[in-house]
């Protein structure tokens, strides 16, 4: 495990389409800190969703970088290949009974919550009933056995007993006090792909070394879940930057855009990597 000195910012997209103006502010963000902290920039190819992670946009993302200008250090750590790791991980939770499998389906969990009247949300939707959190060794393992898939879930009420009370801090924000709670039993692998973001983001920071992990503003929530997985893997604790999401001329997040303002067209239509930077206000 590297313990950086050197302040190491990293940009870290999912290749599921054409990078916009809010993935170049993110990039730019980082970027930018080499040239006046002296840092180091990464580049990490999140791809474990097979589903939906394309080779040709991860070509189209290396292009448009390098046509902004920026350069990254080789190699570039593509998630796709380290899934052996993510697993190793999976099994210490496993070992020491944080994490348990859960075969429900969106289904069985929209019934159970119509049954019980309750549907306590958070950041990202209902809170998981705990349906089979309460199965027992043998019935997990007939399941299994049985060929049903699964998803693992996280033990939150062990997990929390473990870490104690935590703290991370955001350089906008201050000082924030972990609720990793708010989500309940998080899923830490996916039935179809054996990991998770949550997983993955957090074992990678800590394994390249990033001091300041940079992304919008919509992941705020999520970094609760990724301080607690530090206290349970004993990593260190990296700083946070949340930016703003950049929006379009009407106010709509340019993520949830149907088409996006993509830096290729942008280029296509004549503008400069100065025009960009100036776009996205940096
Ligand atoms: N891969 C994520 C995305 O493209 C960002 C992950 C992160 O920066 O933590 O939305």
């Amino acid at each position: 495990m590297i313990r950086s000195e050197t302040p190491t910012y990293r940009f870290a997209p999912s290749p599921t389409g054409y990078l916009h103006l809010g993935h170049a502010y993110s990039a730019l963000f980082s970027w930018q800190k080499t040239l006046t902290e002296s840092a180091r920039f990464l580049l990490r190819i999140e791809d474990i969703d097979t589903t939906r992670c394309r080779k040709i946009f991860e070509q189209a993302l290396y292009e448009d970088l390098s046509w902004l200008g920026l350069e990254w250090e080789q190699p570039v750590r593509r998630q796709s290949e380290h899934l052996p790791e993510y697993q190793s991980a999976l099994d210490k939770l496993t070992q020491r009974g944080l994490i348990y499998p859960c075969f429900c389906t969106r289904k069985d969990i929209a019934e159970e919550i119509g049954q019980s009247g309750n549907a306590p949300h958070g950041p990202d939707g209902v809170i998981y009933p705990g349906i089979c959190k309460h199965l027992t060794r043998s019935e997990q393992k007939d399941r299994q056995d049985s060929g049903a898939s699964y998803a693992l879930r996280l033990h939150m009420d062990r997990a929390l007993a473990q870490s104690g009370t935590l703290y991370w801090e955001d350089l906008a924000a201050g000082e924030i006090r972990a609720t990793p709670e708010i989500f309940g039993d998080v899923v830490l692998a996916r039935k179809d792909i054996a990991t998770s973001y949550h997983l993955s983001v957090t074992l990678d920071d800590a394994l390249q070394g990033i001091t300041c992990v940079t992304r919008g503003m919509d992941l705020f929530h999520a970094t609760h879940i990724h301080r607690l997985l530090q206290a349970l893997f004993d990593l260190p604790v990296p700083r946070w930057h949340h930016h703003e999401l950049v929006r379009d001329d009407q106010g709509i997040r340019l993520a949830k855009r149907h088409n996006a303002l993509a830096i290729r067209s942008l280029r296509e239509e004549g503008k400069t990597p100065e025009d960009i930077l100036n776009m996205i206000g940096l």
